[in-house]
Formats: structure tokens, C-alpha cells, sequence
């Protein structure tokens, strides 16, 4: 048992414990910078948890208290409170934009469009956000950005509020998760103070709401938020909304705010290619002021292939080895680095694995996938295996070809952009494949 009156430090692996489970069991509050945050003493069975500023701490306090503290209870084993301290004052000038008085989510210093990297796969959101922020309310009203998780959303919407605040202090730009809308229009309710609530999102200038797939199911705050959304849309004022899919895809979202989201620009956002994943790695490497070798940059882009915040969680893994070792990047660290855990599994797949992962999943024969039928039945899981062999193994697209049936490489380049783009549209298949890859990383039999 742990003595409650002294002062203990928390270890790393606890910590990390804690962090994993806030992942786990409360993903829709966990934020970027959380891997920042830093445990405090733990002295008298209260956990100081360390915030790098007061935006951060005022987030925490608002929203992540029972949080923070189920998950040291579960890491800990003990009883255990949490509490939230700052290590500084915000900067001044560096104020949470007007009007916000702590319901706008920090934001992020470094998603800035100067550090987003433009590619093929975000060309158009790119493009879209820089018009909205260079002329608000006019370019495109509102703007829908959606792609799945990890592919930098978030990033723009925070790149417009920086490039906003930066020319107009004094904007009223409020960037909030749709969670943080939800909870403070239930609160209003609870409190009674509705008109409070609506004062201050129907006075935004600009009104960015993250994660608005959360909405589903949420009748209430979907009426409220179609309130919303006219008064600001009728003022010209600008509307910006992210989520994981399309406003039609989104379940039980209101017919007549799927066709509000869809009134401006819908733009979506691709899964980065090879050269992307590069550009974003260099530029991830410059920002944390690490040298990476090329080589290195070119292995970790072909390792990791689908998201790039684990792009950055692969530096973060290889830079870190590197300094344990007291030694430069080299590829063995690198491999080293990324070989433990999920990585190595999905680097060692073969082929053959691929195949016979699919036909089970999919219910159809191997030697059918491999055979020269074109049945839909048939065309769509080898298609499926295709991508995945081009995603998950080192094979080229001849290999590829070959062992699907002989067919040539411009065969299996259409299979992966027909399944990257089915994969947009249709939920369903993203889940088939979500359970083939888990279950191949599983090593399922
Ligand atoms: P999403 O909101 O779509 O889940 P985020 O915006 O949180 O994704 O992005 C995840 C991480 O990847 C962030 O650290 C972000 O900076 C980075 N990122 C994503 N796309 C790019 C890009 N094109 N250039 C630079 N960084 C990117
Ligand atoms: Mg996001």
C-alpha cells in the first residue's frame, strides 16, 4: 500500500499508463498536447498533473478532472485525486482570442499553415483554409473538412484561428471541439442560461467546431446548432467544420444541416502519399530541431503509411532511441525504434498472410482471389488484397500483380486508389478492412 502522507514521484511507466488509458477510455477529451503535460508529486493521495500554461490547466479543470483521476485510480491501484497547475502564465499577446472567457480549446503554437505540409492528399483543404482565413464569411461558407483520424483536420482549423488572430486581434474566432459545444449547451440548459450560451456563439466572427461527427444521435444539440449556424451563416459570419466523414455519412445527423454543411466548400482529405509522408517528416524533424538522415526519413515514410500523427510518433520513437544510445540516427536504431510492437508485426507480414487473412474475413476462397474471375464477389476482396499487400509488405506492384492472379502493375495501382476511395465512401468496407488489418496485426489464426 502506498503511505497517502508522503511525497511520492510518480514513475515514467505509470504515467504512461495514465495517458494510455485516457486514450482508451476517453479519446474524445484527449488532446495533442496531452503528451506534454507532465506528472507532479503525488503527496497526500493527490496527483499534480502539469500544464504548460493556463489554457491548457482551464481546459483540464473544465473538462478532464473525473477523467484524469479514474485513470490514476486504475494505474495506481489507489485512491487517488488529481489536480491541475500551470507552469506559466499564458504569454501576454498570446491571449485566448477575445470573447472566449475559457470555452475555446488551447490552441496548438505550432498548427500554423507554415508548417503544414501541402501535398496531393489535402490540396484542396489547404487551399479552401487559406482563402477562408484571408477573407472570412466570403470564400467559402460554411467549409467542411473531413478524413479520417490523424490526417491533420485539426491542424487547419487551428492554422485559420493563428492566421486570423495574427492580422485581427481582435476577432472573435472560437475554435472548440463539438464535445465542448454539446457540454456547454447542456450546461446552459441545466443552469438556465441559455442566453448566455447564445450570445456568445451566435457573436462569433468565425465559429470552427472540431469533431463534428460527434453530433450524431444528439438531437437537442443539433437543433441548437442549426440555430446557430443560421444566425452566424445570415451574418456572413464564417462556419468551419471538421469530421471523419462526409455530412451525408454522418449517422443520424439532421437532413437540414447535412444540407447547411454542405452549402460552401466540402473538401476532403486523403491518406498522405510517399512524398508527402517525406515533406511531412523533414518538416516535422526541422520543427523539433533533430537531424535525420534521409535514409531514415525514407524508411520510416515506408513503414508507416497510413497517419501522420504516427509519422510523428515514429520520430518521436527513433530520436528518442537514438539519445538513449548516446549514438547518431542510424537504420538500425531506426528499425530498432519502430520494429517493437504493432510496427514489427506489420512490417514481418507476408503476402500469403494478407491472402489467407482476407479470404477468411471475407468469406471467399484463396484460390479464387488468386484466380482470374472477375465477379464482384471476388474483384473486391483481391482488390482489397492488393492495397493491403501494397501497404503492409515491401512487395512492388509486379510482386503484387503476379501472385493476384498474374495481372500487371497498372492492375493493382487501380486497386489501391478503388479501395482507398471506396473506403471514403463506404463506412462498411473501412470496418472490413479495419478488422482484416487488426486482425492480421493480431496474428489472428
Ligand atoms: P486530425 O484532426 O485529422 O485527426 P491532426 O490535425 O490532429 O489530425 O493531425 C495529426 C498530426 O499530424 C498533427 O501533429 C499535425 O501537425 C500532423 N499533420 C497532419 N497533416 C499534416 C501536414 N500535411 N503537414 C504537417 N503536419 C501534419
Ligand atoms: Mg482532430
Amino acid at each position: 500500500m502506498t503511505d497517502n502522507t508522503q511525497v511520492q514521484e510518480l514513475s515514467e511507466p505509470i504515467w504512461q499508463d495514465i495517458l494510455g488509458y485516457l486514450r482508451v477510455h476517453y479519446a474524445r477529451l484527449v488532446r495533442g498536447w496531452f503528451e506534454l503535460l507532465r506528472p507532479g508529486p503525488l503527496a497526500s493521495g493527490e496527483l499534480q498533473v502539469l500544464a504548460a500554461n493556463t489554457a491548457q490547466k482551464r481546459y483540464l479543470d473544465e473538462h478532464c478532472l473525473q477523467a484524469f483521476v479514474g485513470a490514476a485510480q486504475a494505474a495506481t491501484g489507489h485512491l487517488v485525486t488529481v489536480c491541475f497547475k500551470a507552469l506559466a502564465e499564458d504569454p501576454p499577446g498570446n491571449e485566448l482570442p477575445v470573447g472566449l472567457s475559457g470555452e475555446s480549446l488551447p490552441l496548438i503554437e505550432e498548427y500554423s499553415f507554415d508548417n503544414f505540409v501541402v501535398g496531393p492528399c489535402n490540396r484542396l483543404a489547404h487551399a479552401a483554409c487559406v482563402a477562408v482565413s484571408e477573407s472570412p464569411g466570403r470564400a467559402y461558407n460554411p467549409l467542411f473538412i473531413h478524413g479520417s483520424v490523424g490526417l491533420g483536420k485539426t491542424h487547419l482549423l487551428q492554422a485559420i484561428c493563428h492566421a486570423v488572430l495574427a492580422r485581427q486581434k481582435q476577432a472573435r474566432v472560437f475554435y472548440l471541439s463539438c464535445e465542448t459545444f454539446i457540454n456547454d449547451f447542456m450546461e446552459a440548459v441545466e443552469l438556465g442560461t441559455l442566453h448566455t450560451f447564445r450570445y456568445r456563439y451566435r457573436h462569433a466572427d468565425i465559429l470552427m467546431l472540431d469533431d463534428i461527427q460527434f453530433l450524431a444521435d444528439r438531437e437537442r444539440s443539433q437543433e441548437e446548432f442549426f440555430h446557430t449556424f443560421n444566425t452566424l451563416y445570415q451574418s456572413q459570419k464564417q462556419i468551419v467544420l471538421a469530421a471523419d466523414s462526409p455530412p451525408e455519412q454522418i449517422p443520424s445527423l439532421q437532413d437540414r444541416l447535412v444540407s447547411r454543411f454542405s452549402w460552401g466548400l466540402v473538401a476532403r482529405i486523403d491518406q498522405p502519399c510517399y512524398e508527402t509522408r517525406i515533406a511531412i517528416l523533414r518538416k516535422k524533424a526541422r520543427i523539433r530541431q533533430v537531424e535525420i538522415p534521409d535514409a531514415i526519413v525514407e524508411f520510416i515514410a515506408s513503414t508507416i503509411t497510413t497517419n501522420t500523427r504516427e509519422l510523428e510518433g515514429a520520430i518521436a520513437k527513433v530520436v528518442g532511441l537514438s539519445q538513449a544510445y548516446r549514438q547518431p540516427v542510424t537504420l538500425q536504431i531506426a528499425e530498432e525504434a519502430l520494429g517493437s510492437g504493432r510496427d514489427r508485426r506489420v512490417r514481418r507480414l507476408t503476402i500469403q498472410q494478407i491472402l489467407e487473412q482476407v479470404s477468411r474475413d471475407f468469406g471467399v476462397r484463396a484460390s479464387d482471389i488468386q484466380g482470374k474471375r472477375r465477379t464482384k464477389s471476388v474483384a473486391l476482396p483481391r482488390q482489397v488484397c492488393m492495397y493491403l499487400a501494397r501497404e503492409l509488405t515491401s512487395h512492388s506492384l509486379e510482386e503484387i500483380g503476379g501472385y493476384f492472379g498474374g495481372r500487371d502493375h497498372s492492375t493493382v495501382m487501380h486497386a489501391c486508389k478503388t479501395i482507398k476511395a471506396l473506403c471514403q465512401e463506404d463506412p462498411h468496407l473501412r470496418q472490413m478492412l479495419e478488422q482484416v488489418t487488426g486482425n492480421l496485426q493480431r496474428g489472428s489464426p
